[in-house]
C-alpha cells in the first residue's frame, strides 16, 4: 500500500470556501436542497471536479457523480455524502464527506496513483429532507426505495415541487447517469454525537446504522376540577404518563450503554391549570443496533403501560406506528476502514450511527461503510457544529486509505 496522505490545508480551504455559500450570521450554513445556495454550491463543486479531471454526470434526481477512471472498468468505489444543509446548520454535516472525497481524488492525482477500480465522488441531492421531506430521498430513490414520481412530487412549505426546483437550478439530468452499479460505498461524516469526544478518539469506524422504533402511547383517565377532587379518587393520566416516562428511561439504561430512548413529544388535554387532565398522548423513540432488543423494549413498554394503567385505574394504548430496521455495514468494508486506521496510527473507536445517512440505503445495494470524525461537544444541525482541522484531516486520510484498499480488492 502506497504511503500517501491528503493535503490538509487544501482540504480545509475548500471546506471553508463551500461553507461561505449560504453562510449565516452565527457562522453556520443554510443551504437547503435545490435552493439558489445549493445551486451555487453545486456549481463550485462541479468546477472543482472538472479541475481534478473528473467526468461529472448528473442523474434524474440531481445526484452528481465525478468519476476517476481505474485500470479496469469494473464498477467504481463511491465516496459520497451531501452538500445540502438544514436551516442554520453547520459547515461540516455532509460537506465533509463530499469535499473529503474530492481531496482523495486530488491526492490520487498528485501522486499519479492509478487505482484498480475507478473511484467516484458523489454528491447526493436532498439528504437532509429539511425542505422536501423525507430525508435521504435521492440515495433512497437510486437504491429503489422511492419511485421517481414520489420524489418529483414532494413539495416544500410554499408548495414548490421538487422536480420544478431541480429543473430551475439546472440539475435535472439523465437516469443513465445514476452512480450505479458500484463496487463499494464509503461515506465520511461528522459523528453528530459526543461518543468519540468522550473516548478521546479522532475517528470512528461505524458498524452500521441503528434501528428505530416509534411508538405513540395514549393514556385516558377522567378529567375533573382540580379543587374538589380528593387525590385518592382521581384517575389522572398525566401522573400515570410521568411514571411510564421514567420507565422508558429505565428500559434503555437497563439494556446496555448504547440503547437510547426518548420521549420528545407530549400533549395533555385539556392542558388547563385548574383541571385534572383527561387524556395524555406521548411519543417514544427507541434506537438500538439489534432488532431483537428493539422488539424486547417495545414489549417491556407495553407491559409497563398495562401495569401502571391498572394501578391508576386509567386506560392505556400503545401504538407502534413506524420502524426502521438496523442496517449493519458490510464486514469487509468495515475491516478496510479499521485496518486503515491501524496502519495510519489514528486513534479510533468503534460505534454505530444513531442518525440516518445515505449509507443506509446504499447498504441495501452494495457493500457499504462509514467513517466518523469527532464532533466538538457532539453538536450538529446547528451553527456551533465544529470539528478540529487535525481530526478532519485524519478522517480524510482514513477515507483515502480505505478507498485504496477497496479499489484494489479482487472481485
Ligand atoms: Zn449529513
Amino acid at each position: 500500500m502506497v504511503n500517501v496522505r491528503v493535503n490538509g490545508d487544501r482540504l480545509m480551504t475548500s471546506l471553508m470556501e463551500l461553507a461561505a455559500i449560504g453562510v449565516t450570521d452565527g457562522g453556520g450554513v443554510t443551504r437547503l436542497a435545490l435552493s439558489d445556495e445549493d445551486r451555487a454550491g453545486r456549481d463550485l463543486l462541479s468546477s472543482w471536479m472538472n479541475e481534478a479531471g473528473l467526468e461529472v454526470r448528473v442523474d434524474d434526481f440531481g445526484n452528481m457523480t465525478g468519476l476517476r477512471a481505474g485500470k479496469t472498468d469494473e464498477p467504481p468505489v463511491l465516496l459520497a455524502s451531501h452538500i445540502d444543509t438544514v436551516v442554520k446548520g453547520g459547515k461540516y454535516d455532509g460537506a465533509l464527506g463530499v469535499i473529503g472525497a474530492l481531496e482523495v481524488i486530488r491526492t490520487l492525482n498528485d501522486n499519479s496513483i492509478e487505482t484498480g477500480k475507478p473511484v467516484a465522488v458523489v454528491n447526493w441531492t436532498n439528504e437532509e429532507g429539511a425542505r422536501f421531506e423525507p430525508a435521504m430521498q435521492c440515495s433512497g430513490a437510486v437504491a429503489g426505495r422511492f419511485t421517481r414520481e414520489y420524489v418529483y412530487n414532494r413539495s416544500d412549505r410554499q408548495g414548490i415541487r421538487f422536480e420544478d426546483e431541480l429543473r430551475r437550478i439546472g440539475y435535472l439530468g439523465e437516469e443513465s447517469s445514476r452512480p450505479l452499479p458500484a463496487s463499494a460505498y464509503l461515506e465520511l461524516h461528522i459523528e453528530q454525537g459526543p461518543v468519540l469526544e468522550d473516548a478521546k478518539q479522532a475517528v470512528g469506524v461505524v458498524g452500521g446504522i441503528v434501528g428505530i422504533t416509534w411508538i405513540e402511547v395514549t393514556i385516558t383517565g377522567q378529567s375533573d376540577h382540580a379543587g374538589p377532587s380528593p387525590m385518592g379518587l382521581r384517575r389522572d393520566p398525566l401522573v400515570a404518563a410521568s411514571e411510564i416516562i421514567q420507565g422508558v428511561e429505565r428500559i434503555a439504561t437497563m439494556e446496555d450503554d448504547i440503547a437510547v430512548a426518548t420521549v420528545g413529544r407530549i400533549s395533555v388535554e385539556p392542558n388547563v391549570i385548574n383541571t385534572i387532565p383527561g387524556k395524555v398522548v406521548f411519543s417514544v423513540d427507541f434506537r438500538h443496533p439489534d432488532g431483537e432488543v428493539l422488539n424486547d423494549q417495545a414489549a417491556r413498554l407495553e407491559a409497563l403501560v398495562a401495569h401502571v394503567c391498572s394501578e391508576r385505574s386509567v386506560t392505556g394504548e400503545v401504538n407502534r406506528f413506524w420502524a426502521s430496521e438496523p442496517t449493519p455495514f458490510d464486514p469487509a468494508v468495515v475491516k478496510a476502514i479499521r485496518s486503515t486506521c491501524t496502519s495510519l496510527g489514528v486513534d479510533y473507536g468503534e460505534l454505530w450511527s444513531g442518525a440516518g445517512h445515505d449509507a443506509k440505503y446504499m447498504a441495501g445495494i452494495c457493500p457499504s461503510g462509514m467513517v466518523f470524525v469527532r464532533s466538538k461537544g457532539g453538536l450538529s444541525h446547528c451553527e456551533e457544529e465544529e470539528s478540529s482541522a487535525e481530526d478532519i484531516e485524519a478522517g480524510v486520510n482514513v477515507l483515502l486509505g480505505a478507498a485504496l484498499r477497496l479499489a484494489s480488492r479482487k472481485r
